[in-house]
């Protein structure tokens, strides 16, 4: 199994990859608005297909990506159904299984830091990922979002103490930059759960806390609620990053598919752009309507008089030229290009 553990350093949150080595497919827990483009460039360099993107919980102090990456992969958003957040794809609970190729994780239900906490265990590889229920040598808060200590407590005792020692645990954040612990060291070390502390202990610590009300929870949880793509200006970013489900050709050209092209020319937010000879705009392949007409060798020429935040779909045969054209328009600094993969042969199905 491949595995990598990221990090977002503004709010100290983790994120972690998962997948499958033969079948390339892959998986995020808690990925974070700010670091998309940072994940969306690992799983492209290691050549991943995401399938799932996996919650520990709806959080308050940051804003998630699951949302766009849904967008922009199709692939399935996972929280728990006690999270309260409807946006998702998979609402999980215990018992259920979250498979990636030939392996699998186990969702348990910890709830206490809020009401929808899940761990995600991976027993193949003894590890479990526990985002804020239990960190390393401390857990979650419990004096916001429906937190309570004492279901907290039962959580992590009957659900993560009851591992075997030897799993790793890894954490949704650390603010002291360490990465990983173990059932056993926390058992052991963890000065509010840890040690033989009893519940009423624990409830008497966290009730002591006086912790700071968190930074970014008025933005962060509303936005999670959504998976990430709320109202207004987030939904204007969110077009920015996902405007299209583009997929990189062997050869790095940036592709959409005839489908999607059909099913969104009407939207106009994108101009197409046909960059085959006039004369083969005519006749059995004909035009796409309202695309403008650039032919391959005056591109570089068009493209100064062109706005290079705008989003275009570049048009040919066969999907040559166009792919051709994108990576140029790209070079030069045009941030929203796609080639239309198979061209205007692929338009209306293939011929003979
Ligand atoms: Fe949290």
């Amino acid at each position: 199994m491949l595995f990598r553990q990221m990090f977002e350093p503004e709010t100290s949150t983790y994120t972690y990859l998962l997948a499958d080595e033969q079948s390339k497919e892959a998986l995020l827990i808690d990925p974070v608005r700010e670091t998309i483009d940072r994940d969306v460039q690992t799983l492209q360099d290691l050549g991943l297909t995401l399938v799932a993107v996996l919650e520990t919980h709806v959080h308050a102090d940051h804003v998630t990506s699951a949302g766009l990456l849904r967008e922009r992969f199709n692939a399935k958003t996972h929280v728990s159904k006690d999270g309260g957040a409807p946006c998702a794809d998979v609402l999980v609970k215990d018992g259920d299984v979250v498979r990636f190729g030939k392996h699998a994780l186990e969702v348990r239900q910890t709830p206490g830091h809020t009401n929808g906490c899940i761990t995600y265990v991976d027993a193949e590889h003894r590890m479990a990922f526990t985002g804020d229920t239990l960190l390393i040598r401390g857990c979650g808060r419990t004096d916001f979002q429906q937190g309570d200590s004492t279901k907290l407590y039962r959580s992590v005792h009957d659900k993560i103490f009851t591992l075997p020692d030897d799993t790793l645990i890894y954490p949704g954040h650390d603010y002291k930059g360490r990465t990983v612990t173990s059932v056993g060291e926390e058992k052991r070390l963890n000065p509010r759960l840890g040690g033989g502390k009893t519940e009423a202990e624990f409830t008497e610590i966290m009730a002591n806390l006086k912790l700071a009300y968190p930074k970014k929870i008025d933005e962060a949880v509303p936005a999670n609620l959504k998976c990430g793509v709320p109202e207004g200006r987030a939904t204007q970013e969110a077009r920015e990053v996902s405007w299209a489900p583009i997929a990189r050709s062997a050869s790095g050209v940036p592709e959409v598919t005839t489908s999607w092209v059909k099913a969104t020319m009407a939207r106009g937010d994108y101009q197409l752009i046909d960059v085959r000879e006039a004369d083969e705009r005519v006749g059995e392949l004909r035009s796409i309507p309202n695309s403008a007409h650039v032919p391959l060798a005056t591109v570089s020429q068009a493209a100064r008089t062109l706005d290079k935040k705008a989003k275009f779909v570049v048009v040919c045969r066969s999907g040559g030229r166009s792919g051709r054209a994108a990576i140029e328009l790209e070079s030069l600094g045009f941030e929203h290009v796609a080639s239309m993969a198979g061209g205007m042969l692929a338009w209306d199905g293939p011929r003979t």
